[in-house]
């Protein structure tokens, strides 16, 4: 008998899946090893059909997404009394993603920019989606949304993550192959290098400190190709992240956003990355540091881009709201 796999989507782009797909002619090696029971992206299994099966019966579920419904909460929490591991795959599940961002905004303000405020959307009766409507004498019926998204570990136990948005397929493979040889880490290991991105990066660094007198949107430069971007002014993330990706961004002239989030030594990316930053101000004196923090473009939403559900702050405190879930 060959183990049992799932792959699971919560709150997704659908990225995670095709860096699944993107395992190419390998996936034949995966499917000639396991036994995927649930896939609902790609194959027509029904969660009733997991429902159905015995607790623990599953060896391991792959999901990816972040918590964001009842559906998810739901779904997650059936999987882990199913599997005897569960691997959160992706940014999304690892971290909260590019979806946590949602946590700077109440679910009322969100609904609102989405079906009534957005210039192309054409809406004079302000009509949302409900929980539940009636149609033709039948009842359709929707998920609750969460106020604030989290990551999946807050929800479920989760055994092994693997990072990035999405994950170097490589990633996947070596995960797999480890499962199968049971040849594992410990438990809450992050499957990927334990090493900072600047480690690895291609790009050189022209001084033996950075000083930055000014950031930049990267619009507004064009950047030298061979030197480090931070150098630069550009905000990268490189100093806080984790290596697994092969230094993809970088490659491109693109700074890193930190989308394999920290290495085990940082508790907080947004954190660590300010006080990253408030050691290389050129200048010295108040007037001019306050001149470069104000040319920081964004800074919560650059250095919180993967990250905010993960960070110790979660989501951001809003006076009017009720329910902080
Ligand atoms: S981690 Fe990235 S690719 Fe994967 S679901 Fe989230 S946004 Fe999409
Ligand atoms: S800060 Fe960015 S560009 Fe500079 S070395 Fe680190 S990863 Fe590379
Ligand atoms: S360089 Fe940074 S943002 Fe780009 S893929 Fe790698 S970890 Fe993600």
């Amino acid at each position: 008998m060959k183990p049992k796999v799932g792959f699971y989507w919560m709150g997704t782009c659908g990225g995670c899946e095709e860096s699944v797909v993107d395992l190419a002619e390998r996936i034949l090696d995966v499917v000639a090893a396991v036994d995927i029971i649930f896939w609902p992206v790609a194959m027509d299994f029904k969660l009733e059909d997991v429902e159905a099966m015995a607790d623990g019966s599953i060896a391991v579920a792959i999901i990816n997404g972040s918590v964001k419904t009842s559906h998810d909460e739901y779904v997650a929490k059936m999987l882990r009394k199913k599997a005897g591991l569960v691997i959160a795959y992706g940014s999304c599940a690892h971290l909260g993603g590019i979806p946590g961002l949602a946590n700077f905004h109440s679910i009322d303000a969100i609904f609102d920019r989405v079906y009534k405020e957005v210039p192309t959307v054409y809406n004079d009766k302000g009509i949302v989606p409900q929980l539940r409507t009636e149609i033709d004498g039948m009842i359709l019926e929707l998920p609750t949304i969460n106020n604030t998204v989290q990551k999946l570990d807050d929800i479920v136990s989760v055994d092994y993550y693997i990072p990035g948005c999405a994950p170097n397929p490589d990633l996947l493979m070596a995960g797999i192959q480890a499962i199968l040889s049971g040849n594992l880490p410990p438990v809450g290991s992050v499957l990927s290098p334990n090493r900072n991105m600047c480690d690895s990066c291609p790009k050189e660094r022209k001084e033996e400190k950075i000083m930055v007198k000014e950031f930049k949107r990267y619009y507004e430069i064009i950047p030298d190709e061979d030197q480090c971007l931070l150098e630069q002014g550009l905000m990268c993330l490189g100093p806080v992240t984790r290596i697994g990706c092969g230094e993809l961004c970088m490659k491109a002239n693109m700074p890193c956003r930190g989308c394999y989030g920290p290495t085990d030594q940082i508790e907080d990316m947004g954190t660590k990355y300010a006080s990253a930053l408030a050691t290389i101000w050129y200048e010295t004196n108040e007037e001019d540091i306050d001149r470069i923090v104000r040319s920081i473009p964004n800074f919560a939403s650059i250095a919180y881009m993967f990250s905010l559900p993960a960070s110790i702050m979660k989501r951001k405190r809003i006076k009017s709201e009720v329910d902080f879930k």
